[in-house]
This record gives structure tokens, sequence and C-alpha cells, in this order.
């Protein structure tokens, strides 16, 4: 099968070295099936680092509620007014303005083959309000990327973002090559209001009330795939693209 040969293609020894070079898995061509990777996992864990590297090998779009949140703030939309206070105090946006925005994203033809949530669901009602509206031709696999709060903190307090193309960067393991400027727009890099410490705080305290119970949500009604993400970017990687072909060679 298509599908089959792409996976055994792309998982060479080397995969994980080269993710910019590799080639991208067709997944219009496979099954006509819309699949939708989940990211759940505590904020800090890896997430959207993930999420980027996955988007390359599946070709398909990384979804970041919090980048959408982001860009409407930035261009001074009323969603962006109303979610900058919830936003800066470590809060979850409430899920009405959550759901309409996410709705109107993935019905954008981009979508049509797949993508990858980073960041939603965030609560049992997005998820539920989520599942409900996919129609049958929708795989999901939920992915539970685990960290420890205490590595968190330390992670997300020396996290600086590009306030252009929000590529991360860490002070400490992965600076820039020149200080303070994204390599690859060039634009300044900053510090998220959230990434500061007692705010850090705060959203681990809501992660665990409110997304936390997601991942027994997922363990019962879903696929749920638990990762450790105490390990390199790259064996994080490689453990969900062994994962997905597990599923794949057993679906296919
Ligand atoms: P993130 O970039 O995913 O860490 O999200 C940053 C912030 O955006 C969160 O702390 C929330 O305030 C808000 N946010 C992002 N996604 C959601 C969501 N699915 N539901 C509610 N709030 C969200």
């Amino acid at each position: 099968m298509l599908l089959r040969k792409l996976f055994l293609f792309i998982f060479t020894p080397v995969f994980a070295m080269s993710v910019l070079a590799t080639p991208t898995i067709e997944l219009k061509e496979l099954k006509k099936q819309t699949l939708v990777v989940i990211l759940l996992g505590p904020p800090g864990a890896g997430k959207g680092t993930q999420a980027k590297m996955l988007q390359r090998t599946l070709d398909v779009p990384h979804i970041s509620t919090g980048d959408l949140l982001r860009s409407n703030i930035k261009e001074g939309t009323s969603l962006g007014f109303k979610a900058k206070g919830f936003m800066d105090s470590g809060k979850l946006v409430p899920d009405d303005l959550i759901l309409d925005m996410l709705f109107s994203r993935v019905a954008e033809k981009d979508c049509t083959s797949g993508y990858i949530l980073d960041g939603f669901p965030r609560t049992l009602d997005q998820a539920k309000a989520y599942h409900a509206r996919l129609n049958e031709n929708t795989k999901t696999i939920a992915l539970n990327l685990e960290l420890q709060d205490q590595v968190i903190i330390k992670r997300l307090s020396s996290r600086i973002v590009c306030s252009k193309c929000s590529a991360p960067f860490h002070l400490q393991y992965s600076p820039s090559k020149k200080e303070g400027i994204c390599d690859h727009c060039h634009s300044p890099l900053i510090q998220r209001n959230d990434d500061k410490e007692d705010v850090i705080k705060k959203r681990l305290t809501v992660y665990h009330a409110q997304t936390a119970p997601l991942i027994t949500y997922y363990s019962k009604n879903q696929r749920l795939k638990d990762v450790s993400c105490n390990q390199s970017i790259e064996q994080v990687l490689d453990e969900i693209l062994e994962y997905l072909k597990s599923i794949y060679s057993k679906d296919s």
C-alpha cells in the first residue's frame, strides 16, 4: 500500500536528523481520510516544536489555538481584544470564542487532508464539541506529551519567541545565532507575557484542573499515546513517528 511504502520511506535511521530534507507524506493520495493529530500535554512540553516538525513530515497544517489568538491580538481584532486579558493572566479563553475560531480555521481548504492540533482541545467541553462535528472520514490520533512541572517552569521562563514568526528559542538550550534576533526571519525575539514565572505557575494549575482530564477522556474514547518529553526533541519525534507508523501499518 502506498501509505505503508511512504512510511517505510520516511522511517530511515537518519530521519530524525534530517527533518527538513524529508519528503512529505501525501496524505490525500492515501485514503481520502482526514488525519487529525491532537497534541495534548502541559504548556512547555514541546507541543509547538513537535507540531512544526510533524507539519513538514505529514504535509498538513499546524493549527495552534495559542498562535491564532496571538495573531488576533496583533491584528487588533475584537476576538484578540476579548482574549488578551485571559491569556496574560494564564487563564483559558472561554470555550465559545475558541470553538468559533477553531471551526472556521479547520474549514479552510488546506485542512482537507488533515491537520495537527496544538493547544486544542483544552477542556472537556471543547473536546466534546469538536468530536461531535467530525465526520466519519476523519481519523483522530491523540498524543499526550508528558513533562514534570518543575522542568516546565525552568524551560518556559527562559523561552523566547520570534515576535513575527513565533519560532521558539531557549536562552540556554537553543539560543538564536545572533542574540535577540530570529534565525529564520531576523525579527526581534521577545518573552511572552505568559512565560513569566508567576503566570507559568498559574497556567500549570489551570492545565491540571481543566486540561489534564482530557487524558482520561481520550484514553477511554479515542486513541491516546503517552510520549515522554524528558528526552531530546529528535527522540520525541522518533517516538511519535514510530507510533504513527504502527497505527498505519495496522489500519492499512
Ligand atoms: P499556548 O500558546 O497554547 O500555550 O496558549 C497560550 C494561551 O492562549 C493559553 O494560556 C490560553 O490563555 C489561550 N489558549 C490557547 N488555546 C486555548 C484553548 N484551546 N482554550 C482556551 N484557551 C486557549
